[in-house]
């Protein structure tokens, strides 16, 4: 067990306090087998990379279709592109719309995750590209918020997660009670025994920023269309997909990255596997003049309360204040489920807020919105080659925390297409999704 005290940071003073170059860890730590997916992420070297795939691909045919403009098929058509592959990215109802998962307002970006020091690394490795991207875009994508989870006792969690943190060199500020009310008075913080402040973590703009990165893909030379595909035949070879309209489109290698959608498109592999779970979020108004609530006071946070959680944002953009509870919601279908608001899910929130956030309890709740997770079995990714088609690659299976790790995601996926990577992380395999739920990732 490792104390707090040995691995306790100093709060950050916001804004004076410098990056750590350990952001660029990834590129020492990498997984093994993803050692030759990780294209150099920075800034600079994407510009430069850019310029050559620029060139690469103004000649000869299209090599990959990436089916799905969600925030994992955005991030695997731009790494794709990046490495000179000709790509067209497909969607039925365009990027982060509506009813894609990744259609909502805000996500939050944290490394926090327990023993599972996969998606710590995939979260920690994606945020120079948030960055970047955050800086293409004309209003923020990333809010470098930080985030607080906190725990009503040092669950194995919390050791877990510290223990994660260190072995990689993350920053993880370590707060015990009395830290976390002087420096977040607006929570009531009874029954917390500790909490985690991740610093140059925070909220991404889910919408903006995969609508941005498709931009970004079409300048630097992709193609987008708009265009619904049908749910593929079992014919002995796969050269061309079937747009919804009657077109045929062949290409050398095809990317599914349809979210909720996936068991539709392949309900004989996936309608058992992928949960598709009805999640609600709300936005609340602070009143008038109550700073405390605002990015610059609030951070984006997580009451963890072994394992049923709740979690929220600051009065980001003027929105309000998001809060939702994690607990999975009914089956829905993404096409037709209904979305509106339950009265009862309004009601759950409120009463979390008079315990953590009394302020607001009251408040006027200004949006809301139904939306799904797209769950495995135990909320691990699905990142496979699909068993039939070796030139199709399946890609989703967010299970509600998808979306920091888009990044990460692309790059691992573009390196299966590109064949650079050749072994599937074991927790990323078709043949770990299994038919019955049993969330274990959080
Ligand atoms: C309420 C809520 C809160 C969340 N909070 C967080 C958070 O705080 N942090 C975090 O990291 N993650 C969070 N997530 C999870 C994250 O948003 C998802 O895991 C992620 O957005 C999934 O992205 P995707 O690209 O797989 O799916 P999607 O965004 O759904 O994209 C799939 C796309 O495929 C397209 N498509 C499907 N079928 C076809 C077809 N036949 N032809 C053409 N196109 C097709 C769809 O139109 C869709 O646009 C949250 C999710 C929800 C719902």
């Amino acid at each position: 067990m490792i104390a707090a005290a040995e691995y306790e940071y100093r709060i950050p003073n916001n804004e004076n306090d410098s990056m750590p170059n350990s952001l660029h860890f990834s590129r020492r730590t990498l997984l093994a087998g993803m050692a030759a997916a990780a294209g150099a992420s920075t800034v600079k070297s994407m510009a430069a990379e850019r310029e050559q795939s620029g060139s690469a691909v103004q000649s000869g045919r299209r090599d990959v279709i990436v089916v799905g403009a969600g925030v994992f098929g955005a991030w695997t058509a731009w790494h794709l592109l990046k490495s000179g592959r000709k790509v067209l990215l497909l969607d039925a109802w365009g990027p982060a719309h509506a009813r894609a998962s990744s259609g909502g307002e805000s996500r939050i970006s944290r490394t926090v995750y327990g023993r599972d020091e996969i998606y710590t690394r995939f979260a920690w490795e994606s945020l120079d590209e948030w960055r970047w991207l955050s800086g293409r875009s004309g209003l923020p994508i990333f809010h470098p918020t930080g985030v607080v989870f906190f725990f009503g006792r040092r669950e194995p969690y919390v050791e877990q997660s510290i223990e994660v943190h260190r072995r990689l060199g993350i920053p993880l500020d370590v707060l015990d009670r009395p830290a976390l009310a002087k420096r977040f008075p607006q929570i009531a913080w009874d029954g917390v025994e500790l909490g985690f402040f991740e610093r140059y973590r925070g909220i991404l703009m889910a919408r903006r920023a995969v609508q941005t990165l498709v931009q970004e893909f079409v300048a630097a030379g992709g193609e987008y269309r708009q265009a619904a595909i049908v749910p593929p035949k079992p014919d002995a070879s796969f050269d061309s997909i079937r747009t919804a309209a009657g077109e045929s489109l062949s290409a050398s290698r095809f990317v599914f990255a349809c979210g909720p959608w996936l068991p539709k498109v392949f309900p004989q592999i996936l309608g058992q596997r992928i949960f598709p779970t009805r999640q609600e979020v709300f936005f609340f108004a602070p009143e008038a003049g109550d700073n405390r609530f605002l990015p610059a006071h609030l951070p984006g946070w997580a009451d963890f309360n072994d394992g049923d959680i709740y979690y929220g944002m600051p009065d980001l953009e003027g929105r309000g204040v998001k809060v939702a509870h994690d607990l999975h919601g009914a089956p829905i279908d993404p096409d037709v489920g209904d979305r509106t608001p339950s009265p009862q899910a309004i009601a759950d929130v409120r009463e979390f807020m008079k315990r953590r956030m009394p302020a607001l309890a009251n408040r006027p709740l200004v949006e809301s919105r139904v939306c799904q997770y797209e769950n495995s079995s135990n909320g691990d990714f699905l990142l496979d080659r699909h068993p039939q088609w070796e030139n199709v690659v399946l890609v989703g299976a967010g299970s509600g925390h998808g979306f920091k790790h888009g990044p990460a995601v692309g790059r691992y996926v573009a390196a299966l297409v590109n064949g650079t990577n050749k072994t599937i992380e074991p927790r990323f395999s078709l043949q770990s999704k299994a038919a019955q739920q049993r969330r274990d990732v959080h």
